[in-house]
């Protein structure tokens, strides 16, 4: 199924005390043909940023790479820091990103977020087999984390020709051939 005749998928994004209000959100958008994409583990107050924590933010940002779109699920307007930085991650992967609040008054409102504390910061990957280096501004805030700036990088370099998954990272003259699989 291509694309274009595939439905759209979205990824929910809120924090886990909105759960019910995600899932009303959830199957608004199932009833009106599209794929969901939501949070399902609440993590608990001592796991808050060990590696649990990690591998969930990790997971949602892979959610939302599938995703043609991303909701926020708020009540009055309240984004905690995991939130905000999957919205982060979602604009800069070009992803449109829209509101849904359940504030005290009727119905849906856009809410205004604070201005992003975002600054251009060079960020560099090294090829594993001749040491090239390719470097770019990438805008960055302190909350993203060493990894979370090895993934812009790396994202940014995979667009100029690079190969960069679990076998390391490798410049356009360098990158393994596709490996071909035999059935
Ligand atoms: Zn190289």
């Amino acid at each position: 199924m291509s694309d274009q005749t595939r439905p759209r998928i979205v990824c929910l994004s809120g924090s886990m005390r909105f759960f019910d209000q995600i899932l009303i959100v959830a199957a608004e958008n199932t009833a009106a043909g599209r794929i969901v994409l939501a949070p399902f583990s609440i993590v608990a107050a001592e796991d808050q940023g060990n590696a649990v924590k990690r591998m969930l933010d990790e997971l949602h940002f892979r959610k939302i790479d599938l995703a043609d779109e991303v909701i926020v699920v708020t009540v009055d307007g309240y984004i905690g820091e995991s939130t905000r930085r999957e919205i982060r991650y979602a604009e800069q992967h070009g992803k449109p990103v829209w509101y849904e609040d359940f504030g005290p008054g009727p119905g849906v409102a856009k809410i205004e977020l604070p201005q992003p504390t975002g600054y251009p910061c060079a960020l560099g990957v090294f090829c594993d087999e001749c040491e090239t280096r390719i470097v770019a501004d990438i805008l960055v805030s302190d909350l993203d984390d060493q990894a979370t700036r090895f993934g812009y990088i790396r994202a940014h370099a995979i667009k100029h020709g690079w190969s960069c998954d679990k076998r390391g990272d490798f410049c356009p003259d360098c990158k393994p051939a596709e490996v071909t699989v035999n059935a």
